[in-house]
């Protein structure tokens, strides 16, 4: 699992590009997209052949003879082509054509049985495999897909953050969740990770910044959505690109570093950082002297029988501490996020006080 990316053989430098329409849907709409495509820059020409939908009824792809439609596409355009596989006899029709990437989709990730099946099969073969995060934010489960197909010999693995379902964020398709591929990076630092802003936004006009921000994460590059005509595409209408507008973008991407060469900004950012840490240790031991009273509260709750929770006070700290977060400029979504998480533990501090009995 040490292969980066644009060590695969693929044209690129830093930047990975997967591009191509949701779905094959006609050998012309196929070769029609490549040929945009092969303008330039992009690793390899996506296209999805079984499509796993929501509900049953809509199009569910072409299956097979889309395999032929993509071959036919590298073979005029000298693109390296890559669909999604749910199950084995994908994968065994997958590698009969000879395909160069394969992905494993956020259905398929979610499920370990699935993956054990893909990577039994793709066993004695070392084709490229990127790993879909999971449908739930589970980095453990994003994980353990991956050391299933690593466990079966694979070695050019890499993931793709594609975010997460949510019913509550109605902005994006599925919400970024971004501390999740970050883990994911913090445990597997040499796996590289490509991102496909088209799934998590859903609409075309919220990818170009979800695109740069994870260029700005340090991804190893996209996976975008293309079709020579989205007004008419048979899945995910909203979400392609038509081939001038995929270019557009990628040529106003900008690539950055982890580290930059100038001493002075060496020595500015070390100063900052200073002030970043002592900042930070005043803030654990404010943590820490704000769970020391938690657990004398707890005690009292628990002499008095009065519940752990107490949601007229919880509805009032929340609107208190967002109408001052805000006024600091701290955004109203962190402000929740953070009490959030520290109510999570002051409960969870008072609870083990109350089921041990201690004092
Ligand atoms: C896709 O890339 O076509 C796809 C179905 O994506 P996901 O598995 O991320 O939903
Ligand atoms: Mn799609």
């Amino acid at each position: 699992m040490k292969t980066k990316l644009n060590e695969w053989g693929f044209p690129i430098d830093r930047m990975f590009l997967a591009a191509g329409p949701c779905s094959a849907e006609s050998r012309e709409q196929v070769l029609e997209c490549a040929k945009a495509l092969s303008a330039g820059g992009v690793s390899f020409l996506r296209a999805g052949i079984w499509k796993p939908r929501t509900r049953p009824g809509s199009f569910e792809g072409v299956g097979l003879k889309g395999l032929a439609w993509m071959d036919q596409a590298r073979a005029e355009t000298g693109l390296k082509i890559g669909t999604e596989v749910a199950e084995a006899a994908h994968v065994e029709a997958c590698l009969e054509y000879g395909l160069d990437i394969l992905w494993v989709g956020a259905r398929t990730s979610t499920n370990p049985f699935s993956v054990q099946a893909i990577a039994d099969a793709l066993r004695g073969t070392d084709i490229p495999v990127l790993v879909k995060n999971p449908m739930n934010a589970d980095v453990g489960l994003w994980m353990g897909a991956i050391e299933r197909l690593a466990n079966a010999g694979l070695t050019r693995l890499g993931a793709i953050h594609r975010g997460f379902s949510s019913e509550l964020e109605m902005r994006y398709r599925n919400v970024p969740n971004w501390k999740v591929p970050i883990e994911l990076k913090r445990r597997m630092p040499e796996l590289p990770m490509i991102c496909d802003p088209s799934h998590i936004c859903g609409k075309r006009d919220l990818i170009p910044a979800v695109a740069q921000e994870a260029l700005d994460l340090l991804f190893d590059g996209l996976m975008l959505e293309v079709h020579p005509d989205p007004s008419v595409a048979l899945s995910d209408a909203e979400q392609q690109f038509t081939p001038e507008q995929f270019f557009d973008l990628v040529g106003k991407l900008k690539l950055s570093h982890e580290q930059s060469d100038s001493a002075a900004f060496a020595a500015r950012m070390s100063e900052l950082r200073e002030t970043v840490d002592g900042l930070d240790s005043q803030l654990l031991e404010v943590l820490s002297q704000r769970m020391n009273i938690v657990r004398k509260m707890g005690a009292l709750k628990t002499e008095q029988n009065v519940s752990t929770f107490q949601p007229h006070r919880w509805q009032e700290i929340v609107a208190d501490r967002i109408a001052k977060g805000t006024g600091l400029d701290l955004s109203e979504d962190f402000v929740l996020q953070l009490m959030q998480s520290i109510h999570e533990e002051a409960i969870r501090q008072q609870e083990i006080r109350r089921v041990d009995g201690a004092e």
